[in-house]
């Protein structure tokens, strides 16, 4: 494709062009010819682009054909058009009444849609009736091939868009899912504790087996639509770099933003998240006090945040571990505040080479090799919430607060800004 401001053509069409100069010049003795494309405008008259002409002026090689940014406009006196503006029936009789025996110019129609112009001009001898008739013959071949090429570039357009669309519903899709199981993994966990809690006698016992059953139920539902979809997903084969990809469940609400007490917001979390350690015997340690300053932000956003921040410490910490939780206000360069989250734990750490890949969509570092399930996309959610929120995330491994243990660990810090 070749843009001439903003109009494009594709190289089939030029060469098209091309022949067709050539045809004039060879059949018909035309000494200088020239298309001309019309750019339009919304509010303001069209333009003419001058995309080809043969021979070009000052080539080197007189036959070759060249793209003709540089036409010598005075070549043809085309002023006459920008006064004729876009009315069709007055523009063509302008034409007559303009044209000099020597110079032919006709307007390329189609489906009276005005395109262009194709300008020749013949010093030796007039254009005699006969040779127009011919003229006009390739004034419509070329008509065609732009209607022609100006419809396949808006398929193509059509198809890129699909593709894009169909990109983006995919990944929302992949986000529902594996969001989807976060929630579901921790009411199995809940209702497993409920059934170790209750004796067999208990009324509700088989209420709590219920809710286990449904659970499990529901767990292998979203596993087996995973799968399916997988191949589904493979064989599409979409493959379209630069694709802005946007969580699902936050496009538009995103921009609402609330004030929040950020320790009422994480306080129910971490009650949570307890829980859910005690199983895998990891202690929860919380440093969040409760007179915090209001931030201005999403809370539905910094939910998902922190339970995949929060379900990735427990996930990655081996039994007998400690997930930390710190907060603190800080201050930055001309008294701007911030808050700054920072969970931390004992776990396998995240490896140097992993740290600069880790929210991208699918990437699983050395985990992927590892027994504990994932699917390498709530870091990269994460990531794109932070980035909608203005806030900023850090990874820090070894961890920043929990040393001196038999692993690495890891701190993820969240620097969100304070009015
Ligand atoms: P899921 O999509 O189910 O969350 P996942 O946990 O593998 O799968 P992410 O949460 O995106 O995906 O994390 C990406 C990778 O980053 C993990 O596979 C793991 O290698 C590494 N990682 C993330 N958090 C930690 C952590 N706290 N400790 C060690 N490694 C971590
Ligand atoms: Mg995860």
């Amino acid at each position: 494709m070749s843009a001439f401001t903003n109009i494009t053509v594709s190289e089939q069409f030029i060469e098209l062009c091309q022949a067709q100069l050539v045809l004039l010049a060879q059949n018909l003795s035309a000494q200088k010819s020239a298309i001309y494309l019309t750019e339009n405008f919304v509010n303001s008259p069209p333009k003419l682009v001058p995309i080809l002409i043969y021979p070009a002026s000052n080539s080197e090689n007189n036959s070759a054909l060249r793209l003709s940014e540089s036409i010598n406009n005075e070549d043809f006196n085309l002023d006459w058009y920008e006064q004729t503006s876009n009315n069709l029936s007055q523009l063509i009789r302008y034409n007559k009444d303009q044209i000099s025996p020597h110079q032919l110019i006709l307007p390329l129609i189609y489906q009276d849609n005005m395109m262009g112009f194709l300008a020749t001009n013949r010093s030796i001898e007039p254009w005699q009736k006969r040779d127009i008739l011919q003229v006009e013959e390739v004034a419509k071949t070329i008509s065609l091939a732009r209607f022609l090429d100006q419809r396949s570039q808006i398929a193509e357009q059509k198809i890129q868009q699909n593709y894009q669309l169909q990109i983006i519903q995919n990944e929302h899709l992949d986000d529902f899912l594996h969001q989807l199981r976060n929630p579901l993994t921790a009411i199995r966990t809940f209702a497993k504790l409920l059934l170790k809690r209750l004796i067999p006698e208990d009324k509700n016992y088989s209420i709590a087996q219920n809710i286990l059953r449904e659970g499990d139920r529901l767990k292998d539902l979203i596993q087996d639509f995973s799968e399916d979809w997988e191949v589904v997903n493979s064989n599409y084969c979409l493959d379209l770099p630069d694709i802005e990809s946007t969580s699902f469940f936050l496009t538009e609400s995103i921009q609402k933003k609330e004030s929040i007490d950020i320790y009422q917001l994480i306080k129910p979390l971490i009650d949570g998240i307890t829980t859910l350690a005690k199983e895998k015997n990891i202690t929860v340690i919380n440093h969040i006090e409760s007179d915090l300053p209001i931030i201005f932000s999403n809370a539905k956003a910094l939910r998902e945040i922190f339970n995949n921040l929060l379900d990735n410490a427990i996930k990655y910490t081996p039994e007998g571990g400690v997930l930390a939780l710190e907060v603190m206000v800080q201050k930055q360069d001309q008294n701007i505040e911030q808050l700054v989250i920072e969970i931390s734990d004992t776990g396998y750490g995240i490896p140097h080479q992993d740290q600069g890949h880790i929210f991208e969509r699918r990437y699983r570092g050395v985990q992927a090799q590892s027994d504990i399930e994932g699917t390498g996309l709530g870091l990269a959610i994460v990531k794109e919430l932070c980035d909608k929120l203005n806030i900023k995330i850090e990874i820090f491994s070894p961890s920043l607060w929990l040393k001196n243990q038999a692993n690495n660990g890891t701190t993820f810090s969240l620097f969100i800004p304070l009015k």
